[in-house]
């Protein structure tokens, strides 16, 4: 648990506050609900810019109960379309902001390796077009070379391989430990332990209880990632939504050398099921590997934390095909929140009839974008950033470099008017 939570602990004197800033003691520019990755993300970009932001947590700062804890997310430039590609290279961008920031490395790279069947049910090609609209470099594999460069990979020649050297390994836990210090130490408070319950609009203003206080705040951020749907409702915005209970499976590989950091990347099957593994990161001594999107949906407030041995058993029989070196006891198992739209894409913008709130969901593979999803809340909530030269747009948000096309995140879009829209998971 972060120890940087207390409001108590949370104020350096501001001398000089933005104009903006002209409110009580209870009352901020921002209140930011949710205190995961991205609402993480939010109060460090809010404070970092001056703006005087409250983040509420419903438990305690770093709890295991939502979807960022552990000590691992892969990062990756390689995706299916050309919007998440950009997006992810602006994230990179924001997270080197954090390191200059928090003063620790956050990202680790190990290079990346989306590997699968030629026909299988995710087109590699998708994301290689993107890549190279995007102008980001990888390396196409055939499974010789595959088998050639990291020799535990058991696979016919029917596999295919895209090798992007950037990906790595974003250390969760680390990451939002130093989101929320260096935010408290740009001057935000973060309230542990104080689940929102009340959210209105009053005279343009939103007014918020949590925790037995109640605060006024001119702009409000949701990053509730599983609980959006309650949250929304005090709007009375409704969206299709699901939270399934995901694991992740730490194996001591009987093989553990071929795993080492430094000399194995991280890895996802694209095939349905997809799989994904990371080489040994830190002091687990171990690989971390699971399904991707296999689990059942729960409620978020009655899950429970035991082992799915369905997802066990799957992930266990892939490795034997394919992956054998990568077995061995089960060292560790952790549970997690899924909290996906129909469509597993992101929703980040404001509600269309509150302008003044925005929304943010990561669908279950967001962490990765936690830095620059904080860096875009922060700008739908608190206007232009001159660090990053952005700029609100009807079409997204600019930065210096890129056009971040944002229209596949809105809230509004046909498949979240839906009431029974189809799912689709696969990524
Ligand atoms: C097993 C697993 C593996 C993953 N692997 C990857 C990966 O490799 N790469 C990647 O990029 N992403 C990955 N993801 C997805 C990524 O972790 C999530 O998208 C990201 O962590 C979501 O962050 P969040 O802040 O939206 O959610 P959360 O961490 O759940 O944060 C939401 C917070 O809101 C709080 N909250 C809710 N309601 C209230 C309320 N009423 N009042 C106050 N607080 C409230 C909750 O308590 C919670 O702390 C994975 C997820 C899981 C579960």
């Amino acid at each position: 648990m972060s120890k940087g939570g207390s409001e108590n602990l949370c104020h350096p004197e501001r001398s000089e506050r933005s104009e903006r800033s002209r409110r009580t003691k209870k009352d901020y520019d921002v209140i930011v609900v949710g205190l995961g990755a991205l609402g993480s993300g939010a109060v460090y970009w809010l404070a970092k810019r001056g703006a005087r932001v409250l983040g509420l947590e419903q438990f305690e700062l770093g709890h295991d109960r939502g979807s960022s804890h552990d000590h691992s997310r892969i990062i990756r430039k390689s995706y299916f379309t050309p919007a998440y590609v950009r997006l992810a290279k602006e994230a990179y961008t924001a997270w080197d902001a954090l390191e200059r920031d928090a003063g620790e490395q956050i990202v680790f790279k190990t290079g990346g390796l989306d590997i699968g069947p030629r026909d299988g049910a995710i087109a590699l090609s998708s994301y290689a077009d993107s890549m190279r609209a995007c102008n980001v470099y990888f390396e196409e594999l055939d499974a010789a070379e595959i088998r050639k460069r990291w020799p535990v990979w058991q696979i016919g020649d029917d596999v295919d391989g895209l090798f992007q050297p950037d990906s790595g390994i974003v250390a969760a836990e680390r990451a939002t430990a130093a989101l929320r210090r260096t935010a408290v130490a740009f001057g935000a408070t973060l309230r542990e332990n104080a689940p929102v319950t009340l959210l209105r609009t009053v005279d343009g203003e939103i007014a918020v209880e949590a925790g037995g206080e109640r605060y006024r705040a001119g702009k409000l951020v949701i990053a509730a990632a599983s609980w959006t749907p309650q949250l929304l409702a005090h709007f009375d915005v409704h969206i299709p939504f699901e939270v399934t209970k995901e694991q992740v499976i730490y194996f001591r590989a009987r093989d553990l050398a071929s795993f080492a950091f430094g000399g194995f990347p991280i890895w996802i099957w694209m095939d349905d099921p997809s799989f994904y593994g990371f080489p040994v990161f830190g002091e687990t001594g171990a690989v971390k590997i699971t399904q991707d999107c296999g689990g059942k949906a729960v409620d978020p407030n009655t899950r429970g934390f035991k082992e799915d041995p369905e997802i066990t058993a799957r992930v266990t029989a892939f490795l034997e095909k394919h992956l054998p070196a990568a077995l061995g006891p089960i060292q560790r198992l952790k549970t997690c929140l899924y909290a996906l739209t129909p469509d597993r894409d992101f929703i980040i913008d404001t509600l269309p009839e509150h302008p003044n709130v925005s929304v943010a969901v990561g669908g279950g593979h967001g962490f990765k974008f936690a830095s620059v999803i904080g860096r875009i809340l922060s700008e739908l909530a608190w206007g232009h950033s001159e660090s990053c030269h952005s700029e609100r747009s009807p079409r997204g948000v600019q930065s210096k470099n890129e056009v971040l096309d944002l229209s596949a995140f809105k809230i509004d879009r046909p498949i979240l008017q839906m009431a029974d829209p189809p799912k689709t998971y696969m990524l």
